[in-house]
């Protein structure tokens, strides 16, 4: 069996990544080793910029209705019964939302065909061959099953154009072609696509041949990303990852330092000191953990390709 693209787990990674992939026209296959949607703990808090992600991937009218955002939590010393209030939204962010763990897996997994989610598919190894010349990834079941794996995809433009695409591992003998688009679209026809559906080849075969290209995709060093001349190049999305990469990076140690303390504190003793570093926490801390949560991630292409 081939297939487009393909996602090993159905939780909340996978299934929200086979939804934004259909979205953009790639058909995923995602395979569970479970025998249905499975789900670890009833509930899970998702702050605001989960929520955009949700919202970018058109499922949150239906959360809409089930769940209300969290305005401001309440936290209590059970023993000396001192109560801290945290107030969690702002003019700008919806406080989190709690939502039952088995509805999210299940809103997303509405948004996918029928036969998209493979269960009781357990994932034993991933290996790379060769066929006709081309290097595909071989998935392997634990019941024997194969599942092999290229990438080509269908995207709308408009009313009247599509955008399609395909990639494969080459080999030295297709870098031949060069950059003819009659016999890039001919190879793509007659030897790379051609166990692809109809459809797939009658677009290209009906492509614009200005239009039609081929590259090699590469790793650039991220320092030669801007040429002497300040024109762009495809290197500045290494830059911009390298960069997104080391502002997430301390991002992310503050919010692991902010919920072991949140833990810590709350679980910890009921002495005048942790007392003490209680209120510092839920008056100091606790909002600044909580602004990074909020860090403003800029706007999400919506599933019609504008900005939310
Ligand atoms: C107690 C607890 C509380 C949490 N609370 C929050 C919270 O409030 N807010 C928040 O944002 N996050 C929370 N998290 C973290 C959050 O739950 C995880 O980050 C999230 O569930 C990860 O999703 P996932 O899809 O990557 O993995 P999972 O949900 O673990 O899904 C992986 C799936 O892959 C399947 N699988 C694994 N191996 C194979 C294989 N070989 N072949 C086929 N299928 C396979 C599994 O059966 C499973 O269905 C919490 C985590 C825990 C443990």
């Amino acid at each position: 069996m081939e297939e487009e693209a393909v996602i090993v787990g159905a939780g909340i990674c996978g299934l929200a990544t086979a939804v934004a992939l259909k979205r953009v026209g790639i058909r995923a296959v995602v395979l569970e080793r479970a025998s249905e949607l499975r789900t670890t703990g009833a509930a899970i808090l998702l702050w605001s910029n989960a929520w955009l992600a949700l919202n970018a991937l058109g499922v949150t009218d239906k959360l809409n209705l089930l769940y209300a955002p969290i305005e401001r939590g309440f936290f209590t010393d059970v023993k000396t019964k001192s109560t801290q209030q945290v107030v969690y939204a702002s003019k700008e962010r919806d406080g989190p939302r709690a939502v039952h763990r088995k509805i999210l897996l299940q809103v997303l997994a509405d948004e996918l065909p029928l036969d998209t989610i493979r269960f009781s598919s357990k994932l034993t190894s991933v290996e790379s061959i060769v066929k006709d010349g081309h290097r595909i990834s071989v998935l392997r079941l634990h019941d024997g099953a194969i599942i092999k794996a290229k990438r080509a995809a269908i995207i709308p433009l408009n009313d009247k154009e599509v955008y399609w695409f395909l990639v494969l591992q080459t080999t030295p003998e297709d870098k031949d072609i060069g950059n003819d688009p009659e016999s890039i679209q001919r190879a793509v026809m007659e030897n790379w696509a051609k166990d692809f559906p109809l459809s797939y080849l009658d677009i290209v075969q009906q492509s614009d041949l200005s239009t039609v290209s081929f590259a090699s995709l590469m790793f650039r060093h991220m320092g030669n990303s801007l040429d002497p001349k300040g024109k762009l190049r495809p290197g500045d999305v290494g830059c911009a990852l390298g960069k997104y990469v080391g502002e997430r990076r301390w991002r992310t140690a503050w919010i692991i330092v902010g919920s072991y303390l949140s833990g810590w504190v709350q679980q910890d003793g009921s002495g005048w000191w942790m007392k003490f570093l209680r209120d510092l926490f839920y008056k100091t801390i606790q909002t600044r953990v909580i602004n990074l949560v909020h860090y403003d991630c800029g706007r999400l292409p919506n599933r019609m390709g504008t900005s939310l």
